[in-house]
């Protein structure tokens, strides 16, 4: 560009006027972007969040204490210990600890688990202060379980003829 062009356009302000136009072309245009918190975009059924043990609709715990997620979990995240109960002598987990700091949110408890129990949930919204508050206990994953059930059943229902 010649030095009176870069003058001219300079003197004119052909570059703002274009600035405002293209300013003014996408202010009618639909908005891509999402008011979050207050807007959120959708999630895929396969999302992979914060994790939950789920219950059957009786109430009765779903987990069998069969350890298979505990065994494949590539981060060694998972702690379990088990018993008998004493009812009915049924296995279950007396201890089901989830180290989130250590997860890699790999999925593969969830795919391990015989009776969808331990789930990856919807829930992405669960940052803490402390790393403690990360250290989930049984009664937190339960807590979860029933918090979410609803998602997370509608999430397994979308997905089961992929699985
Ligand atoms: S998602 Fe992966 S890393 Fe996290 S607890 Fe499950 S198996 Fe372990
Ligand atoms: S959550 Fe599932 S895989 Fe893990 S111990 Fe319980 S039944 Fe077994």
């Amino acid at each position: 560009m010649s030095f009176i062009d870069r003058h001219i356009r300079a003197f004119l302000l052909t570059e703002l006027l274009a600035g405002m136009l293209l300013t003014l072309r996408y202010m009618f245009r639909p908005k891509v972007t999402l008011n979050y918190p207050y807007e959120k975009g959708p999630l895929s059924p396969r999302f992979r969040g914060e994790h939950a043990l789920r219950r059957y609709s009786n109430g009765e715990e779903r987990c069998i204490a069969c350890k298979l997620c505990e065994a494949i979990c590539p981060a060694l995240a998972i702690t379990i210990e088990a018993d008998a109960r004493a009812d009915d002598g049924s296995r279950r987990t007396t201890r089901y600890d989830i180290d989130m700091t250590k997860c890699i949110y790999c999925g593969f408890c969830e795919e391990a688990c015989p009776v969808d129990a331990i789930v990856e949930g919807p829930n992405f919204e669960y940052a803490t202060e402390t790393r403690e508050e990360l250290m989930y206990d049984k009664a937190k994953l339960l807590d979860n379980g029933a918090r979410w059930e609803v998602e997370i059943a509608h999430r397994l229902n979308a997905d089961a003829k992929y699985r």
